[in-house]
């Protein structure tokens, strides 16, 4: 792949001069392209130049701006190989994690939004049910915030980064996007695809860097759209705070799973394999740990490790060529080994993988842990790897006791029949809960997702998923009135008296509901 973005100091998409980063194919170890690391001074020219396209944006319309994001739809599915070939080469994640994760989601949300945008952000009328108003016309609308600044990770290039940028374009606003140093590609190549698309020059860029690009991001816009861990998630919200400019966060998760006696065993097993292995265990949503009813212990344990044992793992290089990719940073790989060895140490036993992979790429044996406890890492602790531990429960009560010993709270699956797995759902806090199901539900534009507790503030999706990135106003608007109403200067005791009577009258109990 070619270097990206070296050349021009002052293109569109953001790519300016100075120092690079280097982006490697986590698989292979190969050097990829260099992208620049923008500084603080060159985010803040970015600024200036998205917030002056910003106004003709708008202007367009929603059917002119949903034209545009229809338009981008076409080239990411025409365009779908060379798509995929880069998010499979900056993230080291297999062919079918890029078509039918990456893909699908995108492909869903820009049908979504472009859409149902305008029914989102219409001017809704407000009766009035408040007697001191009757007769008044009101209206709540929204107008774009101005300035959207998305940080994104490195785990879902084009669904967690790109993502958000959609419904933030679809309101009106320009889009600057700062994705992770450790995957910049797609998110550039799409910048370059809404121009080619018909978006208007300077309303997306694309500012690639480090953490202080991402801090420089915060200072500058009008709205922050953070997804990440917890802990960088806590430094975006400090450093808004001195602006004040509003936040939301999407943050780590340690998503419980909980396997009831009367599940369907293969149907469970077959879920808990898949989504924590999925993307090599690094989503969000990933199925982070499993507690099963004594009953049927043994049997989905036998079942998860036989399936997890015939997992094929290494460079994907076409559909079905593997099926756990690569971790996507060193970094990342380190904190899985660490886990793993915790738990060994503490008396937990790796029935499969429990080491790195051979060969030169960023892998980790796809691990299944068995006699773990909350006394380690890997059950308390965000892995983000392809490991899958499952501990014995003696109860439903006590697989949802532990499934809420966390300090997160973004997901959770409960497999069972689905009276009881529904009602142990609503008590699982989290703020998605599958049954008999796990991590579809990202897929749901329509259906809010935000994480409790350390896991985020805010959420993404449905109708609060455009409205975010709005300012609300709130039109009050007198349409038959007095020359002075009755309650103005100066005040005059008759006309005093009968308004004081009149309240009490009107609210006095059992005469307003
Ligand atoms: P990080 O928090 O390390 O980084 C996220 C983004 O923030 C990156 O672009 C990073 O840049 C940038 N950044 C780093 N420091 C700062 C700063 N001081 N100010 C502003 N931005 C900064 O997360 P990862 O990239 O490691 O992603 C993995 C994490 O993301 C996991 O915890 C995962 O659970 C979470 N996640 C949450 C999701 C959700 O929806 N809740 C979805 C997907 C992932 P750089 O990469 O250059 O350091």
């Amino acid at each position: 792949m070619a270097s990206v973005g070296t050349t021009a100091a002052q293109s569109t998409n953001g790519r300016g001069s100075g120092a690079e980063i280097p982006v490697e194919n986590p698989a292979t170890g190969e050097v990829i392209a260099h992208v620049p690391d923008l500084h603080a001074d060159r985010v803040a020219e970015l600024a200036v130049l998205a917030r002056a396209a910003q106004p003709g944006w708008q202007a367009l319309g929603f059917d002119g701006r949903a034209r545009v994001l229809r338009n981008l739809r076409t080239w990411i599915m025409d365009h779908g190989d060379e798509v995929v070939e880069t998010l499979v080469a900056e993230t080291g994640k297999t062919y079918e994690d890029a078509n039918l994760i990456e893909l699908l989601y995108i492909g869903g949300a820009l049908t979504y939004w472009a859409k149902h945008a305008e029914r989102f952000l219409a001017d809704e009328r407000v009766g009035a049910r408040t007697l001191a108003v009757t007769g008044k016309k009101m209206i709540t609308r929204y107008e774009p915030v101005g300035l959207v600044g998305i940080i994104g990770p490195w785990n879902y290039p084009l669904v967690n980064s790109f993502g958000d940028a959609i419904p933030a374009l679809l309101a009106g606003n320009s889009v600057i996007l700062k994705p992770s140093e450790f995957t910049p590609l797609t998110s550039l190549l799409v910048a370059d695809a809404l121009v080619e698309c018909g978006l208007p020059a300077n309303v997306f860029a694309v500012a690639t860097g480090r953490g202080a690009t991402g801090a420089a991001l915060v200072d500058e816009a009008d709205y922050v759209m953070f997804t990440g861990s917890t802990a960088t998630g806590k430094k975006v919200l400090a450093r808004a705070a001195q602006t004040l400019t509003p936040v939301a966060l999407e943050l780590g998760g340690k998503d419980p799973m909980i396997v009831l006696a009367d599940a369907d065993l293969e149907r469970a097993a077959n879920a808990a394999v898949y989504y924590s292995m999925l993307n090599g265990g690094q989503t969000c949503i990933s199925v982070e740990r499993v507690y099963v009813e004594e009953p049927v212990y043994d049997d989905f344990v036998e079942r998860v490790v036989k399936k997890v044992g015939a997992i094929r793992q290494g460079p994907s290089t076409g559909p079905a060529t593997s099926e756990v990719g690569a971790m996507t940073t060193g970094a990342q790989l380190e904190i899985v080994e660490r886990h793993v060895a915790d738990a060994v140490a503490k008396g937990a036993h790796a029935r499969t993988g429990g080491k790195r992979g051979d060969g030169k790429g960023l892998f980790y044996e796809p691990t299944v842990l068995v006699d773990v406890d909350h006394s380690m890492q890997a059950m308390t602790e965000e892995t983000f790897g392809p490991t899958l531990p499952i501990m014995r429960v003696a109860d439903a009560e006590e697989a949802l006791r532990l499934a809420n010993d966390s300090p997160y709270g973004l997901a959770a699956s409960v497999y069972g029949g689905r009276e009881r797995a529904e009602q142990l759902a609503r008590r699982i806090e989290a703020g998605a809960v599958c049954v008999n199901d796990a991590l579809l539900n990202y897929l749901a534009v329509e259906l809010p997702m935000g994480g409790w507790k350390s896991s985020g503030l805010g959420s993404r999706h449905g109708a609060g998923g455009i409205r975010k990135y709005t300012k609300q106003q709130s039109l009050f608007i007198s349409r038959v009135h007095l020359k002075r109403e009755l309650f103005m200067f100066p005040y005059k005791a008759k006309s005093s008296k009968l308004l004081f009577k009149g309240v009490r009258a009107l609210y006095r109990r059992g005469k307003r509901g």
